[in-house]
């Protein structure tokens, strides 16, 4: 067997192939992909494959893709960028002939009306049009995504946002690592649509008490309507304005439930509970 990741280079392609080594690959059936192999010098001192992989270079992931039976593809990291280089993706993985096209979506991709979403919806029509066996990881948040701001946050005490009381399914990024080396390693995942997110749903304001009562520091949610809260994000943390758009959008799905998630998929797939925010919030403070 031969796997693939792309996106090695990042935070979860790097859990992915230690998810895989841990679960038995042999290092030299593993190809960690990314742009800048620098990052992955270490995977290769101990055995794993490196191969540089553009999404924008095809020839790029033709070579990289080249013999390999699954692909993780893990989505790209600019937004507005990534249909095109998704497509390059899943046409390298067909041309390869894998048996497996794993791609990490967003849940609830065919109903979310989230605009970050945009790109994986239209991935998963590539993909559904593509004619290759693949695999839909639809991915909720990360705990990280709150607590790698954990500094800022307890400097400000305050948390802003547009969420209201919305709920986020959200679990550690070593979660959904786990649960794709499981699906690229065991068999009967094609077809298969995994919606996958925490155990244990939580609001902005349960963040806030969770941070507040491990730190000591009071820590509390500030809920502004989506207009004001991408104002702010323009005129007060200076993001672009397409940037502040997207951000306050997501709350307002988040206000309207889109990425709480009921399936239990995520724990099913790594066969244990998914890591609570408690847990998660010890070891940033820590
Ligand atoms: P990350 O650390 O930013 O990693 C992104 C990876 O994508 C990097 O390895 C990067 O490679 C690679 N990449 C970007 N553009 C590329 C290109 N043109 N060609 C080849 N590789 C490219 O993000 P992460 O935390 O691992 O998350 C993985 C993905 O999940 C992100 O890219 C994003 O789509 C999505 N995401 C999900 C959440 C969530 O909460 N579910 C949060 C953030 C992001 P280089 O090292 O070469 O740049």
């Amino acid at each position: 067997m031969s796997v693939v990741v792309t996106g090695a280079t990042g935070h979860l392609g790097r859990l992915v192939v230690e998810s895989l080594l841990q679960r038995g690959v042999p290092a030299g059936e593993i190809v960690a992909t990314g742009r800048n192999l620098d990052k992955i010098k270490d995977f290769a001192d101990r055995g794993v494959r490196t191969a540089h992989a553009d999404f924008n270079d095809p020839e790029s992931l033709t070579a990289a893709f080249a013999g390999a039976q699954k692909v993780l593809l893990i989505s790209g990291s600019e937004p507005g960028q990534r249909i095109p280089q998704h497509t390059n993706a899943i046409e390298a993985a067909k041309a390869a002939g894998v048996d497996l096209l794993a791609y990490t979506s967003i849940v609830g991709a065919d109903s979310t009306t989230m605009i970050l979403a945009t790109d994986h919806q239209a991935t998963e029509a590539v993909l559904a049009a593509a004619g290759v066996p693949y695999a839909l990881l639809r991915n909720a948040w990360y705990h990280e995504n709150y607590t790698e701001a954990l500094s800022a946050t307890l400097e400000r005490g305050v948390i802003v946002g547009s969420a209201a009381q919305g709920r986020v399914s959200a679990a550690s990024r070593l979660d959904y690592a786990e649960a794709a080396a499981v699906v690229l390693t065991t068999d009967g995942h094609a077809g298969a649509v995994y919606e996958l997110g925490g155990d244990n749903a939580y609001s902005q304001a349960d963040l806030a008490a969770e941070i507040t009562a491990q730190s000591g520091t009071q820590v509390s949610y500030q809920d502004l309507s989506v207009a004001e809260y991408e104002k702010m994000l323009t005129e007060v943390a200076g993001l672009p304005a397409p940037v502040a758009t997207m951000v306050a959008d997501i709350d307002r799905a988040v206000s309207e439930g889109d990425l709480e998630v009921t399936s239990g998929d995520l724990s099913r797939l790594i066969g244990r509970p998914t890591t609570p925010l408690a847990t998660a919030v010890r070891a940033a403070l820590a």
